[in-house]
């Protein structure tokens, strides 16, 4: 009898609970449902420690897709997490940006190009509507532009903008996680360099006073120019605000956008420029 022939077989992973929820999400990962992405709020969902209506991005239809999935009713949206609205996009105002590159940090998807310094400009296409990046702007020179008229929740949105949402999510956290690792290395790197020896240690202390001299040069300019940016900034602002066109913040932040803004208030400390050196911010956004 002759040998049995190999059969090529790719086991492919039956989806879990959590995958078949994250599947029906709008994949803006906006925060605003509690959660910092679409994939922890899917998994809440899954191990049944958040409700089904807290994504605003899904509207309604959303909250019906996952009642469907999970045997529950159509529930309104949860009004602590916002209010189905029309899709908006964001954009910059060009001749206020200062170049602090902090909407790039932000943005969720990638969606904003830019260099430090220099104007930073949003790619519509690729622009998920989520506000992340209006709180940390210091010079509130990002607007969200309503773009789809009546059209809210999943009529604003198809799922071919959540699938490419969502890689474009997944391959920006890939990114980064390398670039921790590299950053990591680099720092190990450095710790085993430095193996200080007693005649190195009295190397380094007699270099040192000239290090820091360096060093409080280097601060000092940089804070000159950030102080001479914002003041360029405010200046156009209050010349916007006279015509009436001024940029304007939204609505309230999720914990993890106000720890970005917390961060940024943390940056402008560091660098020595008090609150009101700045122009002022919305607070009370998302
Ligand atoms: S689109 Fe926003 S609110 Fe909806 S699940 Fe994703 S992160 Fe949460
Ligand atoms: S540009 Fe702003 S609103 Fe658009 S996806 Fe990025 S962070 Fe969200
Ligand atoms: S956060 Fe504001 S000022 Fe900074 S780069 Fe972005 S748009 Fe420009």
């Amino acid at each position: 009898m002759p040998p049995p022939q190999a059969v090529n077989v790719t086991a492919t992973a039956p989806k879990t609970l959590a995958d078949r929820i994250e599947d029906l999400l709008p994949q803006t990962q906006c925060t605003k449902c509690g959660y910092p992405a679409c994939r922890p709020y899917a998994e809440a969902i899954a191990a049944g420690v958040a409700s089904h209506n807290q994504c605003p991005p899904g509207g309604i239809e959303g909250v019906a897709r996952l009642a469907r999935l999970l045997g529950k009713p159509v529930i309104p949206l949860n009004p602590e997490n916002g209010v189905e609205r029309p899709r908006p996009l964001a954009v910059i105002d060009e001749s206020v940006c200062i170049g602090c590159t902090l909407c790039m940090q932000a943005c969720p998807v990638d969606a904003i190009v830019g260099a430090a310094k220099q104007m930073h400009t949003i790619i519509p296409e690729l622009c998920t509507g989520c506000d992340l990046c209006v709180p940390p702007c210091p010079v509130d020179c990002i607007a969200m532009i309503p773009v789809t008229g009546d059209k809210t929740g999943w009529e604003a949105w198809t799922q071919h903008d959540a699938d490419a949402a969502r890689d474009r999510h997944d391959r920006r956290l890939a990114r980064l996680a390398s670039e921790r690792e590299a950053a990591e290395a680099r720092a190990a790197a450095r710790q085993a360099g430095r193996q200080p020896t007693e005649a190195s240690n009295v190397q380094a202390s007699t270099v040192a006073p000239a290090t820091d001299d360096a060093t409080d040069n280097a601060d000092a300019k940089k804070r000159a120019i950030i102080q001479a940016a914002l003041e360029r900034a405010r200046k156009k602002k209050e010349e916007l605000a006279k015509l009436g066109a001024e940029p304007k913040n939204t609505e309230r932040v999720s914990a993890d956008v106000q720890a970005q803004i917390d961060a940024a208030e943390e940056r402008r400390r560091r660098l020595g420029l008090k609150r009101g050196d700045a122009p002022e911010k919305n607070d009370s956004d998302h």
